[in-house]
């Protein structure tokens, strides 16, 4: 426990230590003077038993709640905690809260990152956040199967957005079909709809460069 106290205060706020620590006893013995004649001990599992069955997932109960990942965060420290829509916020929340709420309200909260790692670094108690993401990613994204290790896998699963990220990592792969891509994508820009979707609402529309970059670097070498 000591070793733990002050991690929290020194990776919190840098403090030596805490401002107020509780430590739940049991009832008074026979000879003590002070102290409660009962403690009653409720403990709300609040989907930690789900996160505790996964060797991987357990890693998220090791939270001292110390919040340095959030302090870190480029996302957090830039959105505030208000915009994430649950009590925990920032990395930690995004890997607490899906257990807590299930997948199908916080589906899209692991996606909120630009896994740049800087959460898992900082964490003190060496909680793989940028893996933890993924996993998250892959459990909110994946189609729904029959054994699910979380409540809620597969919410966000859609067959089309799978088929156009499975292309998509083809034409990635190989840097023939890229460049034919690349290539089409500058030459008929122009068929890129105005409107897509709630992009669109606050801002212009995505469209290919007319040029590609590697055929800027060509006319330049
Ligand atoms: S995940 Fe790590 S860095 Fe973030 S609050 Fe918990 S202990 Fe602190």
């Amino acid at each position: 426990m000591p070793p733990l106290l002050s991690l929290l205060t020194r990776s919190a706020t840098g403090q030596n230590i805490s401002t107020y620590f509780n430590m739940i006893s049991g009832p008074r013995k026979a000879d003590e003077k002070d102290g409660p004649t009962e403690v009653h001990l409720v403990l709300l599992d609040n989907g930690r038993t789900q996160a505790y069955a996964d060797e991987q997932l357990r890693k998220t109960l090791q939270c001292i709640r110390c919040g340095a990942c959030m302090n870190h965060c480029p996302v957090y420290t830039r959105i505030g905690g208000h915009a994430y829509g649950t009590t925990y916020p920032g990395p930690i929340g995004k890997i607490i809260s899906p257990h807590m709420l299930g997948l199908e309200a916080t589906k899209t909260m692991a996606t909120a990152s630009s896994l740049c790692g800087a959460c898992g670094e900082v964490c003190p108690v060496k909680i793989p956040i940028p893996d933890l993401l993924m996993r998250l990613r892959e459990e909110s994204f994946s189609a729904p199967h029959a054994n699910p290790t979380m409540v809620g896998q597969g919410a966000g699963y859609s067959a089309l957005m799978t088929s156009v990220w499975k292309g998509w990592a083809a034409v990635y792969r190989s840097p023939a079909l890229y460049g034919v891509v690349t290539w089409l994508g500058s030459r008929f820009s122009w068929l890129m709809p105005s409107k897509q979707g709630p992009w669109t609402s606050v801002r212009v529309p995505l469209k290919p460069a007319p040029k590609r970059l590697r055929d800027m670097l060509k006319e330049r070498h």
